[in-house]
């Protein structure tokens, strides 16, 4: 089974993220946070998901808060999934369009963060590219001010990581059974982090990560994950792979890798999928570089489960909001 050395011992953000009593006030990481947190999680997810064509999972546990979205990066999913998780719970939500935000005219993004305080917005979902920003911000909203991590640099990106994890779960219940590949460009991605630290704390019986040499992590990342230069030997008896896209925004521009030659030596593709269990499923967090990363016929193919996880991240999402509401609420019926 795949062991973790990394612990939230040493690790600020998973820190920053609980009150006083050790509930969650904040997602920010999902290093640090229990199997049974991680299960109760997934959980209510699942509670949440409806099949495809039913009528969304609606209720009222955030009747009168303010959700504001401020994405610093380009999103679609997540943007989106976060926005509609919190109109179906009854949250008033807005979408701050950061293009023309005052951090252009120079205002910090914590003065930002504290005039939204003031509009008593009290749920604040952030993608930035800065590491730390979201641990940092936590640190200094008021106790009933919660900060969702949608995206932070190549860090982290813990709902993500949830809802590959209630995806891979809803193929298979026992995490124990599964070995599970992540490839492409693990260094750069805060989706491999998320889902490493979700599915190591699961208690998946193997996790590999493939990449070509420039794009694998630094010894000591990812510990307990076996590690593949070959990708052909990496999909051998795989329960289930995610194609990850190249992340050209945080390279060089001489660091990119040309598009043709990676797709031959490490595109999934589907002759690369019969290697995986004949039934193994294929992940992709969006958005996806086809026949790039991942052969079109692949993503269509009826292996593939990236139309699941994009239904599966509204419901994550509605459960990590809940869960984050109902802990500020308990928190208050204490004093
Ligand atoms: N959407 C994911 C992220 O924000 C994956 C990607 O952009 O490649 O990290």
């Amino acid at each position: 089974m795949a062991t973790r050395q990394a612990s939230a011992a040493n690790d600020p953000s998973a820190n920053a993220q609980r009150d006083s009593d050790g509930r969650l006030q904040h997602l920010i990481t999902l290093e640090g946070l229990s199997r049974d947190e991680l299960t109760a999680l997934l959980d209510l997810a699942q509670f949440y998901v409806r099949a495809p064509g039913d009528l969304p999972a609606r209720d009222q546990s955030l009747a009168g808060h303010t959700v504001a979205n401020l994405f610093f990066e380009p999103s679609t999913r997540t943007r989106v999934s976060f926005e509609l998780a919190a109109q179906r719970l009854g949250a008033e939500v807005v979408n701050l369009d950061m293009q023309s935000s005052s951090r252009v005219k120079g205002e910090t993004v914590l003065d930002t963060i504290y005039t939204l305080q003031a509009m008593h917005a009290d749920i604040l979902i952030m993608r930035d590219a800065e590491p730390g920003l979201p641990a940092m911000i936590a640190r200094h909203v008021a106790p009933h001010v919660c900060i969702l991590n949608a995206g932070e640099a190549h860090l982290s990106h813990p709902t993500q990581g949830l809802l590959d994890a209630l995806t891979i779960r809803q193929h298979r219940a026992d995490f124990s059974q599964l070995t599970v590949l992540i490839a492409g460009d693990i260094a750069h991605s805060r989706v491999a982090r998320s889902a490493w630290q979700a599915l190591t704390t699961l208690g998946v019986k193997e996790l590999r990560i493939a990449a070509p040499e420039d794009l694998m992590p630094p010894a000591g990342e990812f510990a307990g994950a076996t590690r593949y230069g070959d990708i052909d030997a990496a999909m051998r008896g795989v329960d289930a792979v995610m194609a990850l896209r190249i992340q050209r925004e945080r390279m060089l521009h001489s660091q990119i890798p040309d598009e043709a030659s990676y797709y031959r030596t490490f595109g999934i593709t589907s002759e690369r999928l019969n290697l995986a269990k004949p039934d193994a499923i294929v992940l992709h967090p969006g958005p996806m570089n086809r026949d790039v990363e991942i052969a079109s016929d692949v993503a269509d193919g009826r292996r593939s489960v990236i139309q699941r996880q994009v239904t599966n991240g509204v419901a994550v999402r509605m459960a990590v909001l809940a869960t984050i509401v109902r802990n500020v609420q308990a928190r208050r019926q204490l004093r």
